[in-house]
């Protein structure tokens, strides 16, 4: 599934090519991946048709383009979503459920596909609303991100690479909560962007057994792992992400190659990298929690 960085590499690969594009027209081939379209796939085509994308911002796994002050295309990959960028004469992308058209500034038609096998991701048309702190809302590093966000991000707390993410504040929550530390890491309103591959990579790194209850840690050692975790994120970003079952693709199609350096997810059974013990691999929570028994000790 899809985390923060393959997210930021789906969003920088945008911001690339869509930046005061316009959009000249719309495919809808199945409309199960529009989300939430109170005005329905009419009300979805006339809105988005003619107008003009201003930016592409993030806040953990969440995209969105404003079109106005007022309005914005959201997108979530969910777990198997796709948004390509590819020139008219490239070659159909199977499973591609909506195409948008759009010209860019500099002239070239482009086509957008959002492609989905699972179609747990999806697209809407969504209202802008003022951020509560009247903050910037999200990351977009060509341009400071307006103060206004889609409703239904709203609820999604800032994520570590944010650049109005509080740190200490966050920090001091996770001291508040009995919950084990890796279900803290993934509480998307808490901090967002963190699913199991980051937490279990950020884990191991900061010696941190998943199942420990947060109120057991200290302020400090929780502010030692959100900087662990934003580094991880920085550095998976910088690889274009994780394509760990080859479903999350870049713009381009293309996968990350960030697997390479991962240290506990997926690892199972190979040494730990600093001790040499075998990592373990426990159910958890519907999915599984790889770690060191020896590094990380609860
Ligand atoms: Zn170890």
């Amino acid at each position: 599934m899809p985390e923060l960085p393959e997210v930021e590499t789906v969003r920088a690969g945008l911001a690339q090519h869509l930046v005061r594009a316009k959009v000249s027209s719309i495919a809808i081939s199945d409309a199960r991946s529009l989300k939430r379209n109170v005005a329905g796939v009419q009300g979805f085509v006339d809105e988005l048709t003619g107008s003009t994308l201003q930016a592409v911002v993030r806040r953990g796994k969440f995209l969105w383009l404003p079109l106005s002050g007022e309005r914005a295309l959201v997108g979530h990959l969910g777990m198997s979503g796709q948004i390509l960028v590819r020139t008219p004469d490239f070659a159909p992308d199977p499973q591609t459920r909506v195409v948008i058209y759009v010209e860019t500034e500099a002239g070239e038609p482009l086509e957008i596909r959002f492609v989905d096998q699972r179609l747990f991701g999806g697209l809407m048309i969504d209202d802008l609303a003022p951020t509560p702190d009247g903050l910037g809302a999200g990351f977009s590093p060509e341009a400071e991100a307006a103060s206004v966000i889609p409703t239904t991000v709203a609820h999604i707390a800032r994520d570590l690479l944010d650049p109005h993410f509080d740190a200490e504040a966050v920090a001091v929550k996770m001291t508040k909560k009995n919950s084990a530390i890796k279900r803290v890491l993934l509480d998307q309103n808490l901090l967002s962007g963190i699913g199991n591959i980051y937490a279990d990579e950020s884990l191991w790194l900061a010696k941190l057994h998943y199942d420990k209850p947060a109120s057991s840690i200290s302020k400090k050692k929780h502010l030692e792992l959100i900087e662990i975790a934003a580094e991880v994120l920085r550095k998976a970003v910088a690889k274009g992400g994780t394509s760990f079952d080859e479903q999350y693709k870049n713009v381009n199609g293309e996968s990350g190659y960030f697997s390479q350096s991962l240290n506990a997810y997926g690892m199972t059974g190979l040494p730990c990298k600093r001790c040499g013990m075998p990592i373990k691999r426990e159910a958890w929570a519907n999915r599984g929690s790889h770690f060191c028994p020896k590094c990380q000790k609860r």
